[in-house]
């Protein structure tokens, strides 16, 4: 049996700790900022970046599939906010709820 290197590339989100490989959407689902809670924008909603892909088509940054949320830190994840890319959105500082937080 030879031992296989490890060949997964992909990074692991800080916050819902899955690996981004393909249709492994995010869990964290809502934000919070100045105590109010927003749901996040999910792959292929209206307002994010990718609202007229079809079910196979999957972030090109984080892999999140239609229906998923994009990992935190994702490159194409909206502001549910202001609608603005999120990490030149100028909103309050936002906390991050992870759904399945203990
Ligand atoms: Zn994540
Ligand atoms: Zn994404
Ligand atoms: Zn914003």
């Amino acid at each position: 049996m030879e031992k296989d290197k490890q060949t997964t590339s992909y990074a692991i989100c800080a916050f819902c700790k899955r690996t981004m490989a393909p249709g492994c959407g995010c869990d964290v689902a809502q934000i919070e900022s100045d105590d109010v809670r927003y749901e996040r924008i999910k792959v292929g909603d209206p307002n994010d970046t990718f609202h007229d892909m079809d079910g196979e088509v999957t972030c090109h940054d984080c892999n999140a599939r239609k229906g998923q949320y994009h990992h935190v830190g994702c490159a194409c994840d909206r502001c549910p906010i202001c609608h603005d890319q999120f990490f030149i959105c100028r909103c309050v500082p936002h906390a991050y709820i992870n759904t399945y937080a203990d």
